[in-house]
C-alpha cells in the first residue's frame, strides 16, 4: 500500500541532519510513501505544520501547557554515586518526572494543538506498550476530543493497566488481530483507519517515524529536551554543551529531542542504545540499526528488519516501548553517517542497569531507559567528561518485568 513517493528530491542532500528536505528526506531515508487516498491529507499536513508550529499563538499555548500541565522544565540531576562508579560527571535528564511518566506527552500535547488548529475533531493513535496511547488519551480528555487507540491484541493482554487507564480517560481501545498482533500491526491498522476518515481525523503518531512530516513534527515537539539542556548545563557547569549525550532509541523520539540542538556540534558525542533483545545474532532482537536493511515501513524509507523478500520481521525485546522493527529515518541517516554511535543492549544488561540505577540513585527507570543506562558500562570516559543521559520514563509500569528477571541482576536481585 505504500508505493508512491510524493517527492523527487530524495537524494538531494546527504548532509541533512536534524531538518529534512522539503519532501521529508534525511539523506536517502524518509519521504512519504502513502496510499493515494491519504495523499491530500498528508500534503495538507505538510503545508500546515510549520506555519502553525512557528506561530506565536501556538508557541504560547504549547509553552504554557508544558510548564503547568506536563511539569516542565524537567530537572537535570547530578548523579553522584553513578558518576563515581563510571568515572565521569553524569547528569540525568529526568523525563520520568513528566505527567504520565515519560517524554511522550511533550509530543501529544503539541500534536493535539496542531490538530485543533487544523479543525480536526477525531484523534487516532497507535500504541505498543500503551504509553503513547495513554499520553494521547490524556490530551484528548484535556481538549475534549474523541479518541480511538489501535493496539495489538497481544499487547492489550500484556499491558492491562495501560488499557484500563486509556478507557478511564475516555478513549476507545481497538485490539488489532492481524499479523503478530503487536505494535507494527497497530500502526498499519491506524493508517487504514486514517484512509477511511481522512477529513475529520488527525493521526497522532507516537515517535519520529511515519510519513513526512511526522518525523519532523515529533522531533520538533521533543526538542524542548535539548533546549532545556542548554541553559541547565550553562547554569550547572558553566558551558552549554556536554561531552556525551546518551539516550535509548525505539522509534527515536526521546533521542531526537535529546540531540536536537547539538547534532551539528562536533564537540558533543552521541551514543544511542537500541534493544538487542537476546542478542543481535540470536534472531530475537529489536536492534534495527544493527540488523535492518533499507526498506519502507509505515510510510517512510528507512532501516527495517525484514526477510530477503521484504516481509517485515517481528521485533523481540523485553522492553515493550522499544519493540519496533523500524527506526526513524533521521536516526537511520545519522547512524549511517557515523554521527551517532549505536550500541545494542541486551535484555539482561538492561535489567541489570535498571536495578543499578534504582539502588545507586533511588530512581526506578522504565526498562526502555535502562537500556541507555546500560550503555555507560560500554564506554570509556575521562574523569572530566560531562555525560548527559536521558531517563525517558519511570519504571512503575515495569515492576513485574524487573521482579520476574531479578536473576539477571546478580548483586541487586537477591531480595
Ligand atoms: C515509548 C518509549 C520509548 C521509545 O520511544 P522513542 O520514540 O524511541 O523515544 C522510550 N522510553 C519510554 C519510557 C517510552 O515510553
Amino acid at each position: 500500500m505504500e508505493n508512491t513517493p510524493t517527492g523527487t528530491q530524495q537524494h538531494a542532500a546527504d548532509t541533512q541532519t536534524i531538518t529534512p528536505t522539503p519532501t521529508g528526506f534525511y539523506g536517502p531515508f524518509g519521504g512519504a510513501y502513502v496510499p493515494e487516498i491519504l495523499y491530500k491529507c498528508v500534503h495538507d499536513l505538510q503545508d500546515a505544520y510549520l506555519p502553525i508550529i512557528r506561530s506565536e499563538e501556538f508557541q504560547r499555548e504549547y509553552a504554557s501547557l508544558l510548564r503547568d500541565y506536563v511539569g516542565r522544565p524537567s530537572p537535570l540531576y547530578y548523579a553522584r554515586r553513578m558518576s563515581e562508579k563510571y568515572g565521569c560527571k553524569l547528569y540525568l535528564k529526568r523525563e520520568d518526572l513528566n505527567h504520565t511518566g515519560a517524554h511522550k506527552i511533550n509530543n501529544t500535547i503539541g500534536q493535539i494543538l496542531l490538530a485543533k488548529k487544523m479543525g480536526k475533531t477525531r484523534i487516532i493513535a497507535e500504541t505498543g506498550a500503551g504509553q503513547h496511547g495513554v499520553a494521547t488519551a490524556t490530551v484528548c480528555a484535556l481538549m475534549d476530543m474523541k479518541c480511538e487507540v489501535f493496539m495489538g491484541a497481544t499487547d492489550v493482554e500484556r499491558q492491562h493497566t495501560n488499557v484500563e487507564r486509556m478507557k478511564m480517560l475516555g478513549a476507545t481501545v481497538n485490539p488489532v488481530r492481524t499479523g503478530n498482533m503487536t505494535l507494527s500491526d497497530a500502526c498499519s491498522q491506524a493508517i487504514r483507519d486514517w484512509c477511511c476518515h481522512p477529513d475529520d481525523t488527525f493521526y497522532i503518531v507516537g515517535s519520529t517515524m511515519g510519513p513526512h512530516p511526522y518525523p519532523d513534527i515529533v522531533a520538533k515537539m521533543q526538542s524542548v529536551i535539548s533546549e532545556e539542556l542548554k541553559w541547565q548545563l550553562e547554569e550547572k557547569i558553566g558551558r552549554d554543551y556536554p561531552d556525551y549525550l546518551i539516550a535509548c532509541v525505539g522509534g527515536g523520539s526521546n533521542a531526537a529531542g535529546t540531540i536536537y540542538h547539538y547534532v551539528d556540534d562536533p564537540r558533543v558525542k552521541i551514543v544511542l542504545a537500541e534493544a538487542g533483545g537476546c542478542g543481535i545474532k540470536s534472531g530475537h532482537t529489536a536492534a534495527t540499526i544493527h540488523c535492518g536493511t533499507e526498506g519502507i515501513i509505515h510510510g517512510a524509507r528507512t532501516l527495517v528488519m525484514q526477510t530477503d523478500d521484504g516481509q517485515i520481521e517481528e521485533a523481540f525485546t523485553i522492553s515493550a516501548g522499544l519493540d519496533y522493527p523500524g527506526i526513524g529515518p533521521m536516526h537511520a541517516n545519522l547512524a549511517k553517517q557515523g554521527r551517532e554511535q549505536v550500541l545494542a543492549i541486551n535484555d539482561d544488561e538492561a535489567i541489570y542497569a535498571g536495578y543499578e540505577l534504582t539502588r545507586m540513585e533511588g530512581i526506578i527507570p522504565a526498562i526502555e531507559s535502562a537500556h541507555a543506562v546500560a550503555a555507560l558500562a560500554k564506554l570509556k570516559f575521562k574523569p572530566t567528561d560531562v555525560v548527559v543521559l536521558t531517563v525517558s520514563g519511570r519504571g512503575d509500569k515495569d515492576v513485574n518485568t524487573y521482579l520476574n528477571n531479578k536473576h539477571m541482576a546478580r548483586e541487586y536481585g537477591n531480595f
